[in-house]
């Protein structure tokens, strides 16, 4: 199933998920709406769930580094790839099908 998200500033709907999960987050420029033109980014929903994901993925790649010896040092190296990789992953899926589209806060600056 397809949908779009809606443009803060014209209410169009014109975002594809895809889209949406390439427009960065609230500290990045945004891009521009296909129908006004107006910048769009993703809002704080996903700066939280990146935030949490960080700390998740920082942790188990410490927890996988503390407990791993010399033996398996190809194995825990590609766990660790692994696990940063998934966390990029599930971050821009949950760009593209949470959270909503809002105007970019660096105009503001
Ligand atoms: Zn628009």
């Amino acid at each position: 199933m397809m949908w779009k998200y809606t443009c803060p500033h014209c209410g169009q709907k014109t975002f594809t998920p895809l889209q949406k999960a390439l427009a960065g987050s609230y500290k990045s420029m945004g891009k521009p709406c296909p129908n006004c033109g107006r910048k769009c980014c993703n809002g704080m929903g996903s700066i939280y769930f990146d935030g949490i994901l960080s700390i998740l993925a920082f942790i188990a790649v410490m927890v996988i580094y503390v407990k791993s010896d010399s033996s398996q040092k190809m194995e825990s190296t590609i766990l660790m790839a692994i696990i940063i990789g998934g966390s990029f992953l599930l971050s821009f899926l949950f760009r593209m099908f949470f959270g909503k589209l809002v105007e970019p806060i660096r105009k503001m600056q």
